[in-house]
């Protein structure tokens, strides 16, 4: 699935050819995409408007027209959006016309998950994103004593934490991995038991591992594809996700692969070591001089 950087990579193709053009058509050829919204409705509030601006929050990729109009989409498991392609895409599910033909945008979803949502005026887009979504890891917000805050009295594994939308928004499976990896954390360690030290490396490690997906344009594992129909390179990259069995690169330990959060995970248990269970401590023997605490056999 596209997470932040995939996303950003997108919005970053396509907003230069986007931006200040109008979308002259817009065809639905999938009613599902805006469920549960009229495909009508949605042409009608979007056709003939300009593009203002193409923005991203978390993974959603937000076409900001005219007069407070904001087209929010979700790429989902498959969805890719193509500029302008050579051929016949398949599997196309909407296609936007900007300036009359002048360029082409189609959303391409195999799997058919993805969503195509409006909010009308600003207050209406920021409820949206208030119900939904955490703070933009990129941004200025992310530390590890913002993220020690949010976590709190939290029992779930750490993995599990960052993968929450609503306290991040934009990390996945891939960059959870890699960021856990990077700051030397198991990814079930309970994330409220991490100290100050560790939400900070936690937070530099996400940094640094959503930059790197960026910097490699996004990370191809099934069916990621930038604007112009390419895979990301960010796969080549990996740390540890997808790496099981192969040498740490760090310590040259062998990478694990487990389940936590659900997820399909994968660490070096010795740059992160695994969370010991909490031992409930043994109550002292009422019998004084017994040092291994075990009550006295009975005469
Ligand atoms: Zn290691």
């Amino acid at each position: 699935m596209p997470e932040l950087p995939e996303v950003e990579t997108i919005r970053r193709r396509l907003a230069p050819a986007v931006e200040g053009r109008h979308v002259t058509e817009l065809r639905i050829d999938d009613p599902r995409w805006c469920l549960p919204l009229d495909p009508a409705a949605v042409v009608d509030a979007v056709a003939g408007r300009r593009v203002e601006r193409l923005g991203r929050r978390g993974k959603y990729l937000v076409w900001e027209l005219e007069d407070d109009v904001f087209l929010l989409m979700h790429l989902r498991m498959t969805g890719t959006l193509l500029l302008d392609p050579a051929d016949e895409p398949p599997y196309e599910r909407v296609r936007f016309v900007l300036d009359a033909g002048r360029h082409e945008v189609r959303f391409c979803d195999p799997r058919r998950f993805g969503t195509g949502e409006l909010a009308l005026g600003r207050p209406a887009l920021d409820a949206f994103f208030d119900a939904r979504l955490g703070m933009e890891p990129l941004g200025d917000g992310l530390s590890g004593a913002a993220l020690r805050r949010l976590a709190r009295g939290r029992t779930a594994p750490v993995k599990a934490f960052l993968l929450d939308q609503r306290r991040i928004a934009g990390v996945g499976n891939i960059y959870a991995d890699e960021a856990l990896f990077r700051a030397g954390v198991h990814p079930l360690r309970p994330a409220g038991r991490l100290t100050g030290a560790q939400w900070d490396a936690v937070a530099e490690g996400v940094r640094g591992a959503l930059t790197a997906g960026l910097a490699a344009g996004g990370a191809t594992i099934d069916d990621f594809r930038d604007a112009d129909g390419a895979p990301g390179a960010f796969q080549d990259e990996f740390l540890v996700h997808r790496r099981e069995g192969e040498p740490c690169p760090v310590c040259g330990g062998r990478i694990v692969k487990f389940v936590a959060a659900g997820r399909g995970t994968y660490a070096c248990e010795r740059c992160q070591p695994r969370p010991r269970p909490r031992l409930r401590r043994r109550l002292p023997s009422a019998r004084a001089g017994d040092p291994s605490g075990r009550p006295g056999r009975a005469p």
